[in-house]
């Protein structure tokens, strides 16, 4: 499964489900379902890093979660980004342009709110240690976030 990476994607930032991540104060800014159709079959579900950038601000690390959508009755992924940067304003319909990096753990289910909280917690700080590695903090200047229509080539 970790043969697709690093995973290069682009698409725009749609509603989710309303599970209140932000009032978790970890929004996830999710991809639409033709997106997530789009993702390979065999990437598995869990949590992953790697860098995101909305239209063409600046480049951010970001922690996602590849999902089973409950929303679907568990038979659709959701794909969910959150970016570790405290942005103004919200920016629904803007296309998200993301790398997947690093897989971090397997989708898990928690006891309670705190244990989830405190999970995404320590997913943020794997996620910032592992993207400083060079070969991590190189996809940051990676073309595909600098050209308006840079090509997205994950066929390496
Ligand atoms: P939804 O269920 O609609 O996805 P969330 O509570 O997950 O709602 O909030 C996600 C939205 O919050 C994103 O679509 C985006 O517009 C906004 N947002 C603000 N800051 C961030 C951030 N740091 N990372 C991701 N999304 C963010
Ligand atoms: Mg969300």
């Amino acid at each position: 499964a970790m043969r697709h990476l690093p995973y290069f994607c682009r698409g725009e930032v749609v509603k989710g489900f309303g599970r209140g991540s932000k009032e978790l104060g970890i929004p996830t800014a999710n991809f639409s379902e033709q997106v997530v159709k789009s993702f390979p079959s065999d990437l598995s579900t869990g949590v992953y890093c790697g860098w995101a950038c909305v239209g063409n601000g600046d480049v951010h690390k970001m922690v996602l979660s590849i999902g089973w959508n409950p929303f679907y009755k568990n038979i659709k992924k959701s794909v969910e980004t959150h970016i570790i940067h405290t942005f103004k304003e919200d920016f629904y319909g803007e296309i998200l342009s993301i790398v997947i990096i690093g897989y971090i753990r397997p989708e898990k289910n928690f006891d309670s709110l705190e244990a989830l909280i405190s999970a995404i917690q320590e997913d943020i700080e794997e996620a910032k240690t592992q993207l400083d590695l060079p070969e991590h903090l190189k996809l940051k200047e990676d073309n595909f976030f600098h050209l308006p229509e840079g090509k997205i080539a994950n066929n390496h």
